[in-house]
């Protein structure tokens, strides 16, 4: 499987970070090894900067390629969280010298997600998520703020990767990206159900 991730779908978040607001989709990957489930996260000796990025998750069904837009919802049928682990001081030098990003973003346990539940229950054009760290919230995000909606990112990245069954996409964070410390707790809600923890080790 493969784990695709949109970069800058949230205008305010692109804002925060300096950075323009895209006309198309901004795209990357991590690999399998990225995926971290149900374990705690831990900080990687190569960076002092490690951000959470909460997002919203979809998980891909069937194979595709070409998929139209308005086809792509047949794609997938589950939907969860995740929090997309960026090593913020290595993307910035990369990003300063014109480099790929790969190194900050697709580290072994960049890729946290949570459970995956059917997307039928979920008004998919306004679903708020967030993020406590610590018991305080530090993002809180609604999906009718993104850019490109779910069919359209689908429809877009299957013009270049072939989608199989199990790939994961990751949607975009919204503002409020920050550093993570050593024992920090990091609960994420969809609606108003948690559904994901991680402690920082
Ligand atoms: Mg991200």
């Amino acid at each position: 499987m493969k784990i695709i991730c949109i970069g800058r779908n949230y205008r305010e978040h692109a804002e925060e970070l300096g950075n323009e607001v895209p006309e198309k989709p901004v795209i990357f990957m991590k690999p399998d090894t990225a995926l971290l489930k149900g374990r705690d996260f831990y900080i990687p000796e190569f960076s002092k900067d490690i951000h959470y990025e909460l997002e919203v998750v979809l998980k891909i069904s069937r194979n595709g390629k070409y998929i139209l837009k308005e086809n792509a919802s047949q794609y997938y049928h589950e939907i969860g969280l995740g929090i997309d682990f960026t090593a913020r001081d290595l993307q910035s030098e990369l990003k300063s010298k014109g480099l790929p990003w790969e190194l900050a973003k697709g580290f072994d346990g960049s890729a946290a997600v949570s459970s995956f539940y059917s997307k039928s229950e979920f008004n998919l054009e306004n679903l708020s998520f967030s993020l406590q760290k610590n018991k305080t919230v530090v993002q809180s995000g609604n999906t009718r703020d993104m850019m490109f909606s779910f069919d359209e990112i689908i429809s877009f990245v299957s013009r270049f990767f072939t989608l199989r069954a199990g790939d994961l996409i990751f949607t975009g964070t919204p503002k409020g990206v920050a550093k993570i410390e050593e024992n920090d707790l990091l609960e994420a809600w969809l609606e108003n159900e948690k559904i994901m923890d991680i402690t920082i080790c």
